[in-house]
């Protein structure tokens, strides 16, 4: 399968330029980024992570008549009983250092820092078919942030078997482990 044009259904800089450095030449050929084709404002209220992307995949295949990649992705904290989730963009209004203070002050005392990211990614093709696949990274919540790479909750976030943060990865090395890259690979 090969897309001349793929759209990336997603108004997330950080994300646009992860999927650009993932998805392979020979399955894309040009990768545009949603808010550079027009505007389109996509409600998140599916109830899981694949609901969402589902969601706005179709929406912007539909308005934009091209083949649209969304993601829909989260920080699952185990002893926060899985927050923030579905709401990890939104769970503080503010920025990503609002929300890394936010997650820092609800760890506070917490021996278990057990924490996975999950995606869900959809690819519609419009008027024909959705396709869905998922993928995880496990680990657990730094002390401190440390680290400038990456975006959202990478700072706070130590993958299983490192001994650094996500945002002290390079992008190819966070590519092969995050949640998703294994997304994209499957
Ligand atoms: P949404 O998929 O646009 O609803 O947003 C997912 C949110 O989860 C992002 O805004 C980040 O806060 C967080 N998130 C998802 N993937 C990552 C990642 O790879 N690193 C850091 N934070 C992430």
């Amino acid at each position: 399968m090969f897309f001349e044009n793929l759209l990336l259904a997603t108004g997330n800089r950080g994300k646009y330029e992860e999927f650009r450095a993932i998805l392979p030449e020979s399955f894309v050929g040009s990768l545009l980024f949603a808010p550079e084709v027009g505007g389109l404002a996509v409600e998140e209220t599916g109830g899981s992570y694949a609901m969402n992307a589902v969601l706005k995949a179709k929406a912007w295949a539909e308005a934009s008549g091209l083949p649209s990649l969304a993601d829909d992705s989260g920080l699952e904290v185990a002893a926060l009983g899985g927050l923030p989730g579905v709401r990890s963009a939104r769970i503080v209004e503010g920025t990503d250092e609002d929300r890394n203070r936010w997650l820092l002050s609800q760890m506070e005392g917490r021996g278990d820092r057990r924490a996975r990211f999950v995606a869900a990614l959809a690819l519609s093709v419009p008027e024909r078919w959705t396709l869905v696949c998922e993928g995880e990274c496990r680990g657990r919540i730094a002390e401190h942030p440390s680290g400038g790479g990456g975006f959202g909750y990478d700072p706070l976030f130590l993958p299983d078997g490192r001994t650094c943060t996500s945002a002290e990865l390079t992008a190819a090395q966070k590519d092969a482990i995050s949640h998703r890259g294994k997304a994209v690979r499957a």
